[in-house]
């Protein structure tokens, strides 16, 4: 928690617009209220800090795959950023910046974890339980983010393990790993910038590769001095960055919903990576995806690869089968000991842990609603049956190929414009037409059809156990922007207040 912040203030018996959340969208959320007038709103927080997923992804080499320029706020450039891809700890560093320039800190609860949220339809509210008491609100916005909760892998006998057991978004910082034993379990984004860092430290590393990802160059550097006063003291070059990496990003698009062949020159650059790094011809098999780029995260490394090849590393391809007191154990009987075991295995996205808090009318909890019609919203923001519920990063809002910020920045705008509509016109509570949100999920599944999320032939976290994508935007952010522009209240059912 960072200095002369009043951070557990008591929790009034009701506020009008309740945030969960402040990570960058709980953070955007407010700063907006604020800047919009909005006079009654309190973000809450289970954690101690602000900055979600970048406070609490602290494990060695995290760092954003985004070039800070554009994984920023468009309302508060830093001039500041030291090179084009930021460490996990400059991003974080920008945030608390940003939260203590922009006044709002009072308005934050730290330590205070959301339990239940209930739709009252009589009294048209939120009744709100967190782990520092009641209250109510009129509007719940969730800005808890899609990858908060930490996913662990179901392996047979993982509590009988005697050693040591974390996942990388919750690294331990007090455990040495110098000279023991060490098993990663997964190669996704966070696996293939830990390994890198950590390879050298280890006794030995034994990572258990499940299904192969692409790995392209990282295409990073420190910024000139030249480039550093530039960005301070001129800001239409800091803004001429920002615009082309922008629209550099929106290109990449058409290679992700309509043919993948459009990434060919990616998929060769992932290839010469392997080939640069890797001589042995069975390691360069093992760590050859066999799926189409773009089905998964296509990930950057420059390190990744050279670190598999060293002697004391193995990439163990055969699938786990069980975990004992001091080993892991795969399908083919080879026993391998360990003494740490670091989960680097994902997050709970298509099964928002939020949604199984939240209940709206009739008492119906969000998360059995989104197991029977799929993880859905209007425009990613809100959902019928749960009135004045509104997400920021909520479903079909996540980006394989840009900047989440711009996403949040759009879906703030939105909520915010929702709130001043509905003072302006004496509306108590919203929610989507549920015909307008079938009509509008119908057309995201649709789009999804020939992406290469779908055609790609890998699974991946993109996807709900029924194989539908719900999680990723198929069409630009420019065009997500633009359908969240302005609050259509002629899509939604209102109630009006009650006059006395
Ligand atoms: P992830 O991409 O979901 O990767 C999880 C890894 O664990 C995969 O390799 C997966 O294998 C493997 N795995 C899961 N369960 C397993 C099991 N039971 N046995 C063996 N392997 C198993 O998770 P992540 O790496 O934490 O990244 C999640 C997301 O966070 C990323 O996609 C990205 O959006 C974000 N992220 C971003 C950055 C950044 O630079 N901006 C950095 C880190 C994370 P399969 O592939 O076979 O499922």
């Amino acid at each position: 928690m960072f200095a002369g912040m009043e951070t557990t203030g008591p929790l009034p018996a009701h506020v009008h617009t309740l945030v969960v959340g402040a990570g960058f969208a709980g953070l955007c959320m407010a700063i907006k209220m604020q800047e919009a007038g909005e006079p009654d709103f309190l973000v809450v927080e289970r954690g101690d800090d602000v900055g979600g997923t970048w406070r609490d992804n602290t494990y060695p080499g995290a760092a954003c795959d985004v070039p800070s320029q554009l994984y920023s706020f468009s309302f508060a450039p830093n001039p500041l950023w030291s090179r084009s891809f930021s460490a996990q700890w400059e991003i974080q560093d920008y945030i608390r910046r940003v939260a203590e320039g922009s006044g709002v800190l009072d308005r934050f609860r730290f330590r205070t974890a959301l339990e239940e949220a209930r739709w009252d339809d009589d009294a048209e509210v939120w009744r709100i339980h967190t782990s520092r008491g009641g209250l109510t609100s009129d509007v719940l916005v969730s800005a808890a983010g899609a990858l908060s909760d930490p996913k662990l892998p179901d392996i047979d006998g993982i509590d009988s393990f005697q050693g040591e057991v974390f996942h990388s978004a919750q690294w331990r910082h007090d455990y040495d790993l110098t000279g023991e034993r060490v098993a990663v379990i997964g190669t996704g984004a966070s696996a293939i910038q830990i390994v890198p860092e950590i390879v050298d430290e280890v006794a030995h590393l034994d990572v258990y590769q499940r299904t192969a990802p692409y790995v392209i160059p990282r295409r990073d550097r420190p910024y000139t001095k030249v480039e550093k006063l530039a960005f301070k003291h001129l800001p239409f070059v800091h803004k001429a960055y920002r615009t082309g990496i922008y629209w550099g990003r929106e290109m990449l698009v058409p290679a992700f919903v309509l043919d993948p062949r459009l990434a060919a020159p990616a998929k060769k650059a992932a290839q010469l990576n392997i080939e640069k790094a890797i001589e042995d011809p069975q390691l360069r098999d093992k760590v050859t995806p066999t799926f189409e780029i773009g089905c998964k995260r296509i990930l950057i490394s420059n390190d990744w690869y050279p670190a598999l090849t060293h002697e004391h590393v193995d990439l163990v391809t055969d699938r786990i089968s069980k975990v004992t007191a001091g080993a892991v154990v795969t399908r083919d009987g080879t026993e391998r000991e360990v003494d740490v075991l670091i989960m680097a295995t994902g997050f709970h996205a298509t099964d928002l842990p939020i949604a199984r808090q939240i209940h709206g009318r009739g008492g119906v909890r969000l998360a059995e609603h989104f197991a029977e019609v799929g993880m859905q919203a209007y425009k990613g923001a809100t959902v019928h049956g749960f009135p004045n519920l509104f997400f920021i990063v909520g479903p079909n809002t996540g980006l394989g190929h840009s900047s989440m910020v711009f996403m949040i920045e759009s879906q703030v705008a939105y909520a915010v414009d929702a709130l001043q509509a509905m003072r302006s016109s004496g509306v108590a509570a919203v929610e989507p037409d549920p015909e307008v949100q079938r009509r509008w999920n119908d057309d995201l599944q649709r789009r999804m059809r020939r992406t290469v999320w779908t055609t790609g032939g890998c699974s991946s976290w993109y996807l709900d156990p029924h194989g539908r994508n719900v999680t990723l935007w198929p069409r630009t952010t420019y065009t997500f922007r633009r359908l969240t522009s302005r609050f259509d209240t002629e899509n939604y059912q209102a109630t009006r207040k009650a006059t006395a």
